[in-house]
């Protein structure tokens, strides 16, 4: 059984968040330390520790990863000019929190890697 992390407790409500969109696959909320003018974490409810976790029964969860980060996008008015949609796994890839997450970052020139 996989550890849960802080997430599951933003997902649950029962920590403070700014959540921004929730559903019953995933939820949406501003990252605590934001590196750009936008950047939203999208997550499944579903606790899946990394990437290397992913199954074929998750692919409705994070096949809505993507609409979503389109329509928060597109309500934060970055769609146009453009923006990082970043999955970071395991330590070489700079993952800190267990439960995986797509960072929506944008609202600037994104010159390198950013998240
Ligand atoms: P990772 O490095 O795992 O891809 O990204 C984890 C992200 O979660 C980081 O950008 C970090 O700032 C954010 N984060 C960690 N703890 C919290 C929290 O309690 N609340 C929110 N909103 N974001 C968090």
């Amino acid at each position: 059984m996989a550890q849960e992390t802080i997430f599951s407790k933003i997902i649950r409500r029962e920590i403070p968040a700014d959540i921004l969109y929730q559903d019953d696959l995933v939820t949406a909320f501003r990252d605590i330390n934001p590196r750009a003018p936008i950047h939203i974490l999208i997550v499944p409810n579903v606790l899946i520790p990394t990437v290397n976790d992913v199954e074929p029964q998750h692919e409705l969860a994070l096949g809505r990863l993507f609409t979503v980060a389109r329509k928060l996008a597109a309500d934060a008015g970055i769609a146009e000019d453009g923006y990082r949609l970043i999955m970071n796994c395991n330590q070489h890839g700079g993952q800190e929190v267990y439960h995986i997450h797509m960072h929506l970052v944008g609202g600037r020139v994104l010159g390198t890697m950013v998240a």
